[in-house]
């Protein structure tokens, strides 16, 4: 059955990655209420292979609990409910989400991202938004993780890609041939790229050219809207109340911009996005 965009949410966090609150239950009848029709559950991803950023995704033997309560919800006769989990993109996780989040625990889809590199004064991975600069090289290496991730074929969607630009700021070349390169490699593996409403519930940050979100970002979505990738939404909900809130800000802020959201074709077991237009 088809999906537009304004039924569906694919990207929701919950007591269980350790900064976000709310149980899986209270998060369905919020997204119920809101008239959601489609929620997916996208826990960050634990990282076994590595002691990394503890306590800000979900604890491994946590991962059974989590399963139980998201399958739980399965039988809810007026909302979709699937189990996700939004996996960082390490080269040396890739079997682990391959193999043991899709295959041996039936996870129903990924998707990926990259939230920390490392603070090139301190040598500590920092979260994207609080690198005070980001050089060339950074950024390089940035495009190379996400277009890695997106060209492995096991996630349904790319999250928040202009993630980078809350640590680079200047919308200069080395931020052009960035955003050029993660779109292009976006559309030629067909995966679409989100409108991340997370960012547009943050505070503003400042620019060389002034006051905007830390992400989503115009210059990069209107790139984004040219180049004829598949655009999505998704609120990355943390809290059950805001399971909704891409609804009302970030399809505002596709409406200033002209763009249109692809839909989801989605059954009991399957979901594909597909291009409306
Ligand atoms: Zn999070
Ligand atoms: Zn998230």
């Amino acid at each position: 059955m088809l999906y537009t965009q304004s039924q569906v949410n694919l990207h929701t966090h919950s007591f269980y990655c350790m900064h976000g609150s709310g149980t899986i239950s209270e998060f369905v009848q919020q997204a119920r209420a809101e008239g959601l029709k489609v929620l997916g559950f996208s826990e960050h991803a634990p990282l076994p292979d590595r002691e990394y950023q503890k306590g800000n995704r979900i604890d491994y033997v946590d991962l059974p609990l989590y399963e139980r309560d998201v399958l739980a919800q399965k039988d809810n006769p007026d909302i979709k409910v699937f189990l996700g989990a939004e996996c960082d993109w390490l080269p040396e996780e890739a079997g682990f989400y391959r193999n043991e989040l899709l295959g041996e625990r039936g996870y129903d889809y990924l998707c990926c991202s990259i939230h920390h590199m490392e603070d090139t004064v301190t040598g500590k991975e920092k979260f994207l938004q609080y690198l005070t600069c980001m050089p060339a090289s950074q950024i390089a290496e940035y495009v190379s993780l996400y277009t890695d991730a997106l060209r492995s074929g096991m996630f349904l969607f790319g999250c928040h890609p202009d993630l980078f630009l809350a640590g680079h700021r200047a919308w200069d070349a080395d931020a052009v041939f960035a955003s050029r390169d993660i779109i292009q490699c976006a559309l030629e593996c067909n995966v679409p790229l989100e409108i991340n409403d997370n960012g547009l519930r943050k505070k503003l940050i400042e620019t060389p050219s002034g006051m905007r979100h830390p992400y989503p970002v115009e210059e990069f979505w209107e790139m984004a809207c040219d180049m004829g990738v598949k655009i999505i939404s998704n609120s990355d909900a943390h809290r059950p109340q805001d399971v909704g809130s891409h609804l009302r800000n970030s399809f505002e802020f596709a409406r200033k911009l002209g763009i249109s959201f692809a839909g989801w074709e989605i059954d009991d077991n399957h979901i594909s996005c597909v291009s409306l237009h």
